[in-house]
């Protein structure tokens, strides 16, 4: 097998016209909506992870200077669980789902048929270059479509290995990769598609949303937000830390969509709390942390200075309670803990993406689900650390968040049963496990009937004696 990789220079909207055209005419002669070609796609895929994970892991310590480990588990065996899910489970989600039928219809059988949408295009974001690409690819292969996948310019490294793997292991005339920055998405959005993931930040995706307004297609986004962790007193404190760190800078130095944003805790605990962080993060990452491994860079030097442009905010720098140091040479910053971080501030108001963490005191922990339902927009994920069955009851009832971890962060991401998207600002659909080929399939509605049970009620001439009936 082989694919094309459309290359950078000269894609125009020709060429994406074009790159449409060819996958419609396999959709449309049925290539890839049978069960062997999906089967093949995916078990090829697993080959390709497989025969290259020293280039798979290369490529993000190139682009993100990724700690092997994380890129191992988050990006590879991750990806290697979604399409071994889907290869066990794929002939069942395939199959035809009976539905009850009611007296109107009587009498009639009926069911629900996944069937594929047609061309699909997904965008992907920079953090997890690799998994945030191949996994709605998954999804999208499971339910049967053809599909260009476009890598985020921003990781280039991965984008071009993307490009080159995936001409190598898997159907060209059905899933294209197409590298590039603006204005080649700008030329594939002008197409039509029969739906489009993006993954990303907020301001493209309205970009991405309008562009498919235009044609009526329905759009998945997976966007960001600040996600909190609540910090409840009376727990288990050496853990709930290190699950935090975990989430915070285990997870891409803090580059994650579902990564820890910042603290509420009472003013009681807040201190208790900070020495546990200087304690833990020491301990995992020593005295100098931006000599440190296991610790990923920050991605280029744009993110760079807008990280450094929250941190020092007058109001902000003197709120420093650990780290704050930087490397501008090797885009490092150490793991930074803020305490009493004012809500007006910069660092409060967007997204941080980054290894800094502030600390929000409040009087009572309760009072920390009104914080997090009037601060604007919904977040990506909401965390709880307590041992209160009430407040644990009260957080589920009352937070509105993509999804939600008592006593732990960001591990629902590992659990395909569970579907993974936003709400509100931080996305809308969702995708993992059977939500990715859900996703990518209409269900469409066939009833079946015999010529059995003409009832004549519903035939005119519309008499008084049948409106009775
Ligand atoms: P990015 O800069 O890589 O952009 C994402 C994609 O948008 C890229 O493929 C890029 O080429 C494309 N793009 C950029 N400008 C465009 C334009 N004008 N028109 C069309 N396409 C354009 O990634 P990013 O946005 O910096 O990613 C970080 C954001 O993504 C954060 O907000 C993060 O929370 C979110 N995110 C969400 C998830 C999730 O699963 N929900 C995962 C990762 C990241």
């Amino acid at each position: 097998m082989g694919i094309e990789v459309e290359k950078k220079a000269g894609f125009d909207t020709e060429s994406a016209k074009e790159v449409v055209k060819e996958l419609r005419a396999s959709f449309v002669a049925g290539k890839t909506k049978t069960y062997e070609w999906r089967r093949t796609q995916l078990t090829a895929m697993l080959k390709m992870m497989d025969e290259n994970e020293p280039q798979i892991v290369a490529a993000l310590t190139d682009d993100l200077s990724k700690p092997e480990l994380e890129s191992s588990i988050y990006e590879i065996a991750m990806l290697k669980n979604s399409c071994k899910l889907a290869l066990k489970e794929m002939k069942h989600w395939m199959m035809p789902k009976k539905a009850k039928t009611s007296l109107t219809s009587f009498p009639s059988s009926a069911e629900i048929v996944s069937d594929p949408l047609g061309v699909v295009l997904i965008i992907s974001a920079w953090n997890y270059p690799f998994l945030l690409s191949l996994d709605p690819v998954v999804g999208a292969i499971a339910a049967g479509n053809a599909i260009v996948l476009k890598p985020s310019e921003i990781s280039p490294s991965t984008a071009s290995l993307l490009a080159k793997l995936v001409k190598k292991y898997l159907d060209c005339s059905c899933i294209k990769v197409v590298e590039g920055a603006v204005p080649e998405t700008t030329a594939l959005l002008e197409q039509k598609w029969d739906k489009i993931m993006y993954t990303g930040n907020g301001r493209i995706a309205r970009i991405v949303m309008a562009a498919a307004a235009k044609h009526l297609t329905p759009v998945v986004l997976e966007l960001g937000g600040k996600s909190p962790v609540i910090v409840d007193s009376g727990i288990n404190l050496q853990v709930a830390t290190r699950r935090i760190i975990a989430g915070k800078w285990g997870c891409n130095n803090g580059q994650a969509c579902i990564s820890p944003d910042y603290i509420i805790t009472t003013k009681d605990y807040a201190l208790e709390l900070v020495d546990s962080f200087k304690c833990e993060l020491e301990r995992f990452y020593g005295k100098n942390p931006l000599e440190s491994k296991d610790l990923s860079r920050i991605v280029n030097s744009n993110h760079f200075a807008r990280l450094l442009k929250l941190l020092d905010e007058d109001k902000v720098s003197s709120k420093i309670v650990y780290g704050g140091e930087r490397d501008e040479t090797n885009l490092k910053i150490a793991p930074t803990i803020l305490l009493d971080v004012p809500q007006d501030s910069l660092i409060m108001n967007e997204e941080i993406f980054g290894p800094l963490l502030p600390i929000i005191m409040i009087d009572k922990v309760e009072d920390s689900f009104d914080l997090i339902n009037y601060s604007g927009a919904k977040p990506l994920a909401a965390y709880l650390f307590t041992n209160n069955k009430k407040l644990k009851e009260k957080f589920v009832e009352k937070v509105s968040a993509g999804g939600l971890v008592v006593n732990d962060t960001t591990v629902h991401l590992a659990e395909p049963s569970l579907p993974f998207g936003g709400v509100g600002e931080s996305g809308m659909g969702a995708y993992h496990g059977k939500f990715s080929f859900d996703t990518f399939s209409h269900k469409k509605a066939v009833l079946y009937r015999s010529f059995a049970g003409d009832a004549a009620v519903r035939y005119p001439p519309y008499t008084a004696g049948k409106l009775r009936l």
